[in-house]
């Protein structure tokens, strides 16, 4: 489950993904975080360019678009 890979399109909103769970850009969307899932700024030094996924706690690389981690604990994904 954890090699899945997010399917990702360009539209009119910028990267557009969609998770399995049905989740997506538009919906509860995604927010930065680092490979535990706790939030962080993209501005911050620790940030690599993962995201996690605000419904099902997937952790996504940006890059690679590949799922990396998972978290359970949606409380250290608020800032
Ligand atoms: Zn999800």
């Amino acid at each position: 489950m954890l090699h899945s890979k997010y399917e990702s399109q360009k539209n009119n909103y910028g990267e557009h993904w969609e998770c399995p769970y049905g989740n997506h850009t538009m919906a509860s969307g995604y927010d930065t975080s680092n490979i535990n899932g706790r939030a962080v700024e993209p501005s911050d030094d620790i940030w690599n360019g993962l995201y996690a996924c605000l419904e099902c706690g997937r952790i996504i690389d940006q890059d690679s678009l590949e799922v990396v981690s998972r978290t359970s604990d949606f409380s250290l994904l608020r800032l």
